[in-house]
């Protein structure tokens, strides 16, 4: 069969190749421990769940506005005075069918063949792939472990050029959990200031965080920028709503008015009943978060200490979202029945045969020194994973 080109040039998500793969596995009798997963555990509210089942009761099950609900978007406004001490107007808002919906949204309306995006590495791993669909160029910045995977001022400024259209900062980060202070996002605020370059702030981690500065995105925290800053978030990490897909973007009007455009033509609006669940989510009292948060906090802290007692493994503890990201190239260059585990990928193999453990390279993310694992598990899945991999690394032979 002929495809496009462009289908051809990305890649599937490895993240959620991993979940089928895992699925797959435990269908066939396998008991295995999943640490792949990109998203929460816990199941969605109830009050969220019973403003869906209203809405449907109601028959709100037409199209809406293609951009979203006048209702969602004021509660949009709201959570971001709230949160972020940022004031947008309707005009400024958009909904789509989740925050990878809108960031690929974004690439769309706003990259030409050959623009350039700056992506911190290690990276999420849809941004790539959503930049090069739009024909544009992703440019990479290798944050080092030594700087908690933070871009450092002089990182961002050797990687413009003028084809750069826009830098993401995802704060706090998938898959590293770093998340930079106000001070940090300042010194980058600095080399951005006098360019035309536009900050793409992918604050899905936002609520999910454990650090002793307060969360700031780059709007809130250099006011100067802001109209050239395009907030994204969404519902689904903090409300564990990832089914229901629901993301937005604030910024400048043009652009949003751009993105209601391209949907226009595409998805048509957000599914109806997710739209009024989100305005419940992003409007009810906020306290099932700070739970959520604290169950996550707890396993952080276990899994960190854990990790860090398996010898070749090196982790740090991450500031927020609830991933950890080990640095396992220690283990690298040892072997099992006569095969060598020389990067991520082997050592995610691996873990899943040996120990029967699912795990995310670090590769998929653009450091392969690395793997990823999610802490959105229970504790006891989280006590058993690591207690196997601990085991199946002792086998490995130097
Ligand atoms: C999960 C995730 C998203 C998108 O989530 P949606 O379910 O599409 O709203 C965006 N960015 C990062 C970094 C993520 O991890």
């Amino acid at each position: 069969m002929r495809l496009s080109s462009r289908v051809m040039k990305i890649s599937p998500s490895e993240t959620l190749a991993i979940t089928a793969k895992v699925n797959a596995l435990r269908a066939q009798g396998r008991n295995v421990i999943g640490f792949g997963a990109g998203e929460p555990d816990f199941d969605t509210p109830v009050n969220i769940k019973r403003a869906a089942i209203k809405a449907i009761e109601a028959g709100f099950t037409k199209y809406t506005p293609v951009g979203g609900t006048d209702d969602l978007k004021d509660a949009v406004i709201v959570k971001l005075k709230r949160d972020n001490n940022l004031e947008y107007e309707r005009s400024q808002i958009v909904v789509s069918c989740g925050a990878k919906h809108t960031l690929y949204n974004l690439a769309q309306v706003l990259l030409n063949p050959g623009d350039e995006v700056i992506i911190p590495a290690p990276y999420w791993v849809s941004y790539p792939d959503i930049v090069t669909l739009a024909e544009g160029q992703p440019v990479f910045v290798n944050t080092r472990e030594d700087d908690g995977f933070k871009m450092s001022p002089q990182q961002l400024k050797k990687a413009i050029t003028n084809r750069t259209r826009a830098v993401i900062i995802n704060s706090p980060s998938n898959p590293t959990g770093a998340a930079y202070s106000p001070d940090e996002l300042r010194s980058l605020a600095k080399v951005l200031i006098d360019k035309d370059i536009l900050i793409i702030s992918d604050d899905i981690y936002e609520k999910i965080f454990y650090a002793e500065f307060p969360f700031v995105n780059m709007a809130t925290c250099v006011p100067e920028l802001k109209d050239r800053v395009i907030v994204v978030n969404g519902v689904s990490k903090t409300y564990a709503m990832t089914g229901w897909r629901i993301g937005y973007a604030a910024g400048p009007e043009e652009i949003i008015a751009a993105i209601s455009k391209l949907q226009s033509q595409n998805t048509s609006n957000p599914t109806s009943i997710s739209q009024k669940a989100a305005v419940e989510a992003l409007s009810c009292d906020q306290c099932m978060v700070d739970k959520m948060v604290s169950e996550f906090q707890k396993r952080r802290d276990y899994i960190v200490a854990a990790l860090n007692d398996i010898s070749g493994v090196r982790c740090f503890s991450p500031e927020g979202a609830f991933y950890v990201f080990p640095n396992v190239s220690g283990i690298y260059g040892r072997s099992s029945k006569g095969k060598k585990i020389s990067g991520s990928p082997e050592f995610i193999d691996y873990l899943l045969d040996e120990a029967n453990v699912a795990a995310v390279p670090g590769a998929a993310f653009g450091n392969d020194n690395h793997i990823r694992l999610s802490y959105a598990t229970s504790l006891e899945n989280i006590e058993e994973g690591i207690k196997r991999i601990k085991e199946a690394v002792s086998k490995l032979l130097s």
